[in-house]
C-alpha cells in the first residue's frame, strides 16, 4: 500500500512558476494582462488553487513556418501559430486571427482567454487560438489562400473535430474557414466540416452565426444597462471597430432606439451628436470596405475617440485599447468588451474606482463561439436549425451565463471579470481534478 498523499499546500506557499522560459518579460503583451486576471482570482478558488497553476500554462504551442509563392515567383515565409490552452473540458475552441503584429504572447493570451470564456458559458470546450503573421491587405486572395491552406497543414498534428477547432476572428472569414475545412478534409481523405466552424452556410455552416458575436454583446449590453437603470431607448453608444463584431453590436443598438454617436475603425472615427444612421453608414462600409468617406458625419481624430460622451462604449477592434491613460478620461456609464482585452488591469481598477461598470471579453463576447458550439453540434447531426432557433438558444444561454456572473459579483462584491473568472476557473479546474494527472 503506498502511503497517503500529504494534504495539499495553501495555494500561497507554492513557489510562483508563472512563466514558461521561453517567453521575454518584457514583451508579454496581453499575456500579462491574463496571467494579472488569472492572479486576481486564486484567492477565490479555494482548494481548486492548488491546480492554478495550469491556467497560466499552456497546454500546447505549435509554431510553424508558413512558406508560399508569391504570384511572382517568389518564395515568401509567414510565421504561424497555434496554442492550446487548456483542454480539459473538451476540445480546443478558437478562432484564428491574420495581423502583421501577430506575436505569440498574445496568442497564447487570446488562447487562455478562450478557456475562460467557453466554460464560463458553459460550452463543452477548451480554449485554443492561432494567428498567421501577415498583413492580408499587402497580399492577393490567390496568396492569402495559399498561405491559408499551407498553415493548416502545418497545424496538423493538432486539428481534428475532436482535437482543436479554429473559427474565424480578425482579418479572417467564411471563406478563410472553406479553405482551412478543405484542406484539413483533403490531407485526412474524408469530408470534415466539424473541423472548423464558421463556415460558409452551404458547406455546413451555421444560419446566425456571422452576428452572433454582436448579438451577443447586444444582449449582455441590454442585460447590464437594465441592472444600472439606463434605458436603451435614446443611450448614446459609441463603438470602437466596424468589423463583424462592432458594426453588428452597432446596428442592434440602434434598431433598439439607441443613439449611436461614433464609431471608429482602423482609420477613421466618426462623431455625430443626433446619432448616426446605421443602415446608411453599414452601406457605405459594404461599398467601400471601411467607413471613410462617409458623409452624414464628423470625422474627428482618433485619439478624441475616448473623449466623447457616452452611455455605452462597445470597445470592438484590438487588445490594449482601453489604457489606464484613458480610462481616466472615458465618459460613460458602462463598458461592453466586444474584443478580446480591450482593457489593461490598471485601467480595469479606475474604471471600477470611477464606477463605470465593465462587461468583460469573456462573458460579453461570447456569442460567437456559443453558436460556433451549436455550428459544431449541427455538423454532427447533419440536422440544421431555423436562424430563430440559433437566436432564442443563443440569447438564452447568454443571458443565463449574465445572470450567472452578474449573482457572483454581487454575492462575493467583485469586478464582473473577476465574478466570470471565479465561475469559469471553477469549472476547469474541478474537471482538471476529476481527471488528474496522467501519465
Ligand atoms: N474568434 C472568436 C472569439 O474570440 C470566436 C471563436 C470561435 O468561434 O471558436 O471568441
Amino acid at each position: 500500500m503506498p502511503a497517503p498523499l500529504p494534504a495539499p499546500l495553501p495555494a500561497a506557499t507554492w513557489p510562483a512558476h508563472s512563466l514558461p522560459s521561453y517567453l521575454n518579460p518584457a514583451a508579454l503583451g496581453s499575456w500579462g494582462d491574463y496571467l494579472q486576471q488569472v492572479d486576481r482570482v486564486i484567492p477565490y478558488l479555494g482548494p481548486l488553487s492548488r491546480w492554478a497553476e495550469t491556467l497560466k500554462r499552456p497546454k500546447r504551442i505549435l509554431v510553424v513556418d508558413v512558406p508560399i509563392h508569391r504570384d511572382d515567383g517568389r518564395v515568401a515565409h509567414f510565421e504561424g501559430y497555434r496554442v492550446q490552452h487548456n483542454v480539459s473540458r473538451g476540445p480546443g475552441k478558437g478562432g484564428v486571427r491574420f495581423h502583421q503584429e501577430v506575436t505569440l504572447p498574445e496568442v497564447m493570451a487570446l488562447a487562455g482567454w478562450m478557456s475562460i470564456k467557453t466554460a464560463a458559458v458553459n460550452l463543452p470546450f477548451g480554449g485554443a487560438k492561432g494567428g498567421v503573421r501577415v498583413d492580408p491587405r499587402t497580399v492577393s486572395t490567390a496568396e492569402l489562400e495559399r498561405i491559408t491552406r499551407r498553415y493548416t497543414s502545418e497545424l496538423g498534428l493538432l486539428l481534428g473535430p475532436h482535437k482543436d477547432i479554429p473559427a474565424p476572428d480578425l482579418n479572417t472569414n467564411e471563406q478563410v474557414m472553406a479553405w482551412m475545412m478543405d484542406t484539413y478534409s483533403m490531407n485526412v481523405g474524408v469530408t470534415t466540416t466539424g473541423v472548423v466552424t464558421g463556415k460558409p452556410v452551404d458547406l455546413g455552416g451555421s444560419l446566425g452565426r456571422r452576428e452572433a458575436t454582436g448579438r451577443g454583446v447586444f444582449t449582455v449590453a441590454v442585460e447590464a444597462a437594465r441592472h444600472l437603470g439606463l434605458p436603451i431607448e435614446g443611450a448614446r453608444v459609441a463603438v470602437q471597430g466596424f468589423g463583424n463584431v462592432g458594426s453588428v453590436s452597432a446596428k442592434l443598438l440602434a434598431q433598439a432606439g439607441a443613439r449611436v454617436v461614433a464609431v471608429q475603425d482602423q482609420d477613421t472615427t466618426l462623431y455625430r451628436e443626433a446619432g448616426l444612421d446605421l443602415p446608411a453608414l453599414l452601406q457605405h462600409a459594404a461599398t467601400n470596405g471601411d467607413i471613410a468617406g462617409y458623409a452624414g458625419a464628423e470625422p474627428i481624430s482618433q485619439e478624441a475617440f475616448w473623449d466623447v460622451e457616452s452611455d455605452i462604449l462597445i470597445p470592438a477592434a484590438m487588445e490594449q485599447q482601453i489604457t489606464e491613460a484613458r480610462a481616466g478620461r472615458i465618459h460613460t456609464r458602462l463598458v461592453v468588451e466586444g474584443a478580446n482585452g480591450p482593457t489593461t488591469p490598471a485601467a480595469d481598477d479606475l474604471l471600477a474606482e470611477r464606477d463605470i461598470l465593465v462587461v468583460p471579453d469573456v462573458i460579453a463576447n461570447a456569442g460567437g463561439v456559443t453558436v460556433s458550439y451549436f455550428e459544431w453540434v449541427q455538423d454532427f447531426s447533419s440536422f440544421f436549425w431555423s436562424e430563430d432557433e440559433i437566436n432564442q438558444r443563443l440569447v438564452r444561454l447568454m443571458r443565463e451565463a449574465f445572470a450567472t456572473v452578474w449573482a457572483v459579483a454581487q454575492e462575493r462584491q467583485v469586478s464582473l471579470r473577476t465574478a466570470t473568472f471565479i465561475v469559469a476557473c471553477q469549472r476547469i479546474l474541478h474537471t482538471r481534478q476529476l481527471r488528474g494527472l496522467y501519465p
